[in-house]
């Protein structure tokens, strides 16, 4: 009856050593994703400067957003309104 309490309390406390162990695992993989996406990000917007995905004309700011197909576009100020009633998810 001990022995089982024991074996009980045993496996409660290697249960929660490895849950722990698994939570610091996966905040280790989110920093570095993390890490990696602003890197790349600050790349790609480097790449592709202040154009607007829309009327392809240069503009000072531009607002992005999420298209349906995963991608993401930015637009200048006056094709706002046209990016908003497509339903694009303001990022
Ligand atoms: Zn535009």
């Amino acid at each position: 009856m001990m022995y089982q309490f024991f074996m009980i309390i045993a496996s409660i406390v290697v249960i929660i050593i490895l849950y722990k162990f698994a939570i610091k695992v996966r905040d280790k993989t989110v920093a570095n994703k993390v890490i990696k996406f602003s890197l790349n990000k600050g790349r790609s917007s480097k790449a592709n400067k202040k154009t607007c995905s829309f009327c392809k004309k240069k503009a000072k700011r531009l607002s992005f957003y999420a298209t349906e197909v995963g991608g993401v576009v930015g637009v200048c100020d006056s094709c706002k309104p046209q990016a908003e009633r497509r339903a694009l998810l303001r990022l």
